[in-house]
């Protein structure tokens, strides 16, 4: 059989020691999603693979694998970007963080989804911008929210999940968010003992459906106010430990982090 070879553009989630001169990385790939490969003496020879295997890098990488069951070998590494700012800078790295936990522990390794690859590429980028237009922790905010739809749990926020009630008739209509059903229920139907739900203001409500029918080249235009992307953390948090069902790790360090910084995030 001969071997598979395989060149793509990939972003270091990943890298685990192997034996006393290998690395095992995790890069989640445009071409092949998240994938794991050798890199044969990358500790060793530290002139073959510089700066080009530190986690959250852009780059480009050639991968044999003798079959589809084996581990690849990562062969060469070309570096697009090293996003620096994202390992000295500590609350960016947090964020970015964030990004990786959810890409490593919900993406299935060899399962390909282009449209995940360049929201990370997105993400990575604007968190590393020196002086960014989006906040680090909007910029997670609006990760999250395409992330979940990309992986089948898109959340509904057009209308309660369980009536249709969307507001309109009634503008003295509230709603919370059900994380089991993945979106709205309004207050009448809550009240009914129907189901339990996390607040949200009509107001975040709005910001939140604005951020997904917004193209993600028009995304770092966005306004969002304080108060909103509060809200909408502390639901699409817990959507993701419900996702997941696991906490999320990365997200007590985000929070300690930024603390000092945003008092009101609670
Ligand atoms: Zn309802």
């Amino acid at each position: 059989m001969s071997p598979i070879n395989r060149e793509s553009e990939g972003i270091i989630l990943d890298t685990l020691d192997h034996g006393e001169s290998d690395l095992i990385v995790t890069l989640y790939c445009r071409h092949g999603g998240r994938s794991s490969a050798i890199a044969k003496g990358a500790k060793k020879s530290k002139r073959r693979f510089v700066n080009k295997l530190e986690l959250f890098t852009f780059i480009h990488v050639r991968l044999k694998q003798r079959n589809t069951r084996s581990l690849a070998i990562l062969e060469e590494a070309e570096l697009h970007s090293a996003f620096l700012p994202l390992r000295s800078h500590i609350i960016p790295y947090t964020a970015a963080s964030v990004l990786r936990e959810f890409c490593l522990l919900a993406t299935r390794e060899g399962e390909e989804d282009e449209r995940i690859f360049t929201l990370l590429v997105w993400s990575l980028h604007h968190l590393s911008l020196p002086r960014p237009r989006l906040s680090h922790l909007q910029i997670v905010m609006l990760f999250l929210l395409r992330f979940y739809d990309y992986i089948g749990y898109r959340p509904d926020f057009s209308q309660c999940f369980h009536c249709g009630n969307d507001g309109q008739a009634d503008s003295s209509s509230s709603f919370g968010f059900n994380t089991a059903h993945g979106g709205l229920i309004c207050t009448s139907c809550k009240g009914s003992g129907f189901s339990s739900a996390i607040p949200l203001s009509t107001g975040t409500i709005k910001t939140l459906q604005l951020c997904q029918d917004t193209s993600l080249d028009k995304l770092h235009r966005l306004k969002v106010q304080d108060k909103s992307l509060y809200e909408a953390l502390n639901v699409l948090h817990r959507f993701g430990k419900h996702i997941l069902q696991r906490d999320i790790i990365s997200w007590k360090m985000l929070r300690q982090t930024i603390k000092p910084q945003r008092p009101n995030w609670t």
